[in-house]
């Protein structure tokens, strides 16, 4: 039987991001961040597809296991580092760099007498508040560091930001400076700058930039697409129109019937719902595309079905394609319709959507 949920991957938008990306960034070196396999695309089909990034990023050492064993040579960086001690002899037969953010961490590596390099990448906390060394701890930790044999002489200072996606929000301008003021007197590079900072705050750019939503063409800038800030879109999914009916004025459609025909009309019903990764959450309004005509759900999304208002799409046909997000309707439309934002979307599909390649 063949399945008529597709998300189609454009690994040519993956490949213009990232060389986007790279003259935005003024010389930095450009880690892909592909955790949460690749922000739903596919860890391997994104990985090959942005094969000259400087470094990957992911969140788990089976990440970087994949990765490796897909060919790939260069830095791969565990964006939280070992969660226990017995992680480290894996990370150091992978070749894995170690983000180390805590205490802890520093003491399994005090007390780790295999010699085989690691490195590390020392994560400061400069106000995000979530992961990191408090300012007034990261020369001790830095020369804790240092004194661990194993541990390369290189360590990477880096830091996240919490807002970086407020162009004029100072928490950003506080933590830059913060960041610059605790890292004065330590060599090494400096890694700062998200997505976002990458538009917003070139003071960010540092050494290296840790790049995830805008390789797949994601915005988290409020109320702006990725498109509109020129980087395309890597995911379409699109499903089929599997019937069209005819309904009446003041009939109701869907579980609870929600949404009620303000007039006699004809409605569609297209294969794709929440068991997909569709959010339930969008509500009666939310566009889709068909053949280039925008139409409407109504009622709500169900398991497998969405119900959609076909009076803006008069040309519509059972079998034809229908688009949920992607090139020509944007992700953060629907997310800001679903009170979430796209990374949610693109990282939610399940396993049921066939995932295909242009
Ligand atoms: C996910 C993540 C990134 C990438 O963030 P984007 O906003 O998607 O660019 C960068 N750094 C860290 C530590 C992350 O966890």
């Amino acid at each position: 039987m063949s399945r008529t949920t597709v998300a189609t991957i454009h690994l040519d938008a993956l490949r213009a991001n990232l060389a986007r990306i790279r003259a935005l960034s003024a010389g930095a070196k450009v880690m892909a961040v592909v955790k949460a396999d690749g922000y739903g695309h596919g860890l391997e089909r994104v990985a090959r597809a942005l094969a000259d990034a400087d470094a990957f990023g992911v969140a788990a050492i089976a990440d970087g296991q994949r990765l490796r064993a897909a060919g790939h040579a260069q830095r791969i960086v565990v964006l939280s580092g070992p969660d226990e001690a017995n992680d480290l002899a894996e990370m150091r037969r992978l070749r894995l760099d170690a983000v180390i953010h805590h205490p802890s961490q520093i003491e399994w590596l005090e007390a780790d007498t295999d010699p085989r390099p690691l490195a590390v990448w020392l994560k400061l906390d400069t106000g995000m508040h979530r992961l990191g060394f408090a300012p007034e701890a990261a020369q001790a930790a830095h020369a804790r560091l240092r004194a661990v044999g194993s541990v390369e002489d290189e360590i990477v200072l880096m830091t996240h930001f919490a807002a970086s996606d407020e162009f004029d929000n100072g928490a950003t301008a506080a933590q830059i400076a913060r960041f610059n003021a605790v890292t004065a007197a330590l060599p090494g590079p400096r890694c700062l700058a998200n997505s976002a900072a990458i538009l917003g705050w070139p003071a960010a750019r540092g050494d290296w930039v840790r790049a995830g939503g805008l390789l797949y063409g994601l915005s988290v800038v409020a109320g702006t697409s990725g498109s509109e800030l020129g980087f395309a879109p890597a995911m379409s999914l699109s499903t089929r129109l599997i019937a069209i009916n005819p309904l009446r004025r003041g009939e109701c459609v869907g579980y609870a019937g929600t949404w009620e025909c303000p007039e006699d009309m004809t409605m569609g019903v297209i294969a794709i719902g929440y068991g997909d990764g569709y959010p339930r959450s969008a509500a009666s309004g939310t566009p889709v595309l068909i053949g280039g005509e925008r139409a409407e759900i109504i009622g709500r999304v169900s398991m497998d079905l969405i119900t959609l208002d076909l009076r803006n799409a008069p040309s519509a046909r059972i079998g034809d394609r229908v688009l949920l997000w992607g090139r020509g309707l944007a992700v953060e439309e629907i997310a800001g319709r679903a009170g979430t934002i796209s990374y949610d979307l693109t990282c939610g599909m399940t396993k049921r959507v066939l995932f295909v390649e242009d």
